[in-house]
């Protein structure tokens, strides 16, 4: 028998299923995933923490042009912001703001779900309307490769990344913390 079982803290009666998983960055350094899953209910937690802190306060941008580029794999830590200019939609850094270890495809469906839900949320008549829908509009489009934009993370503390499907389309600028 196990000692160290987790009692969920959800439905307190399910045990709770850890699992770690090492992650691999192409520049040696390494990512642990961690998943908390119940064996009884739908409570499932995950969290990614960098294993190293020796990536440093900067600017990393990267230009998307085809569909492959949102293949790129990218971390955003909790005091970073990410933008992209030409959607005109930002995350900005802040405790209740959410980890990011995902992909730029990743970064679009979150921004899709979070304009739709304001669109909603606006009467028919509002003027913002029209401007939420070119947005969902271009969203649509930068999923399928044919609208270009700008990913940029902006972190003045580091820990942040993005690993660039195309080291041409990738830039990075460094910050002096
Ligand atoms: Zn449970």
């Amino acid at each position: 028998m196990s000692t160290n079982t987790i009692k969920c803290p959800s439905c307190k009666d399910g045990i709770i299923n850890l699992s770690k998983t090492t992650y691999d960055l192409p520049d040696g350094d390494k990512l642990l995933l961690i998943k908390l899953e119940c064996n009884e209910c739908e409570f499932i937690n995950k969290d990614v923490i960098p294993l190293t802190t020796r990536i440093e306060p900067g600017i990393s941008e990267y230009y998307v042009t085809e569909e492959n580029d949102l293949k790129s794999k990218l971390y955003r830590s909790p005091t970073a912001k990410l933008e992209i200019p030409e959607l005109e939609v930002s995350v900005e850094p802040g405790p209740a703001a959410p980890f990011y270890f995902t992909n730029i495809e990743g970064v679009l469906a979150r921004f899709e779900r979070a304009v739709m839900v304001h669109r909603n949320s606006l009467d028919a008549e509002n003027q913002d309307t029209k401007e939420m829908d070119e947005i969902l509009d271009n969203i649509k489009e930068a999923y399928l490769g044919n609208f270009t934009f700008t990913l940029r993370i902006i972190d003045s503390n580091g820990g942040s990344y993005i690993i660039p499907k195309d080291e041409s389309k990738y830039n990075f600028i460094k910050l002096s913390s």
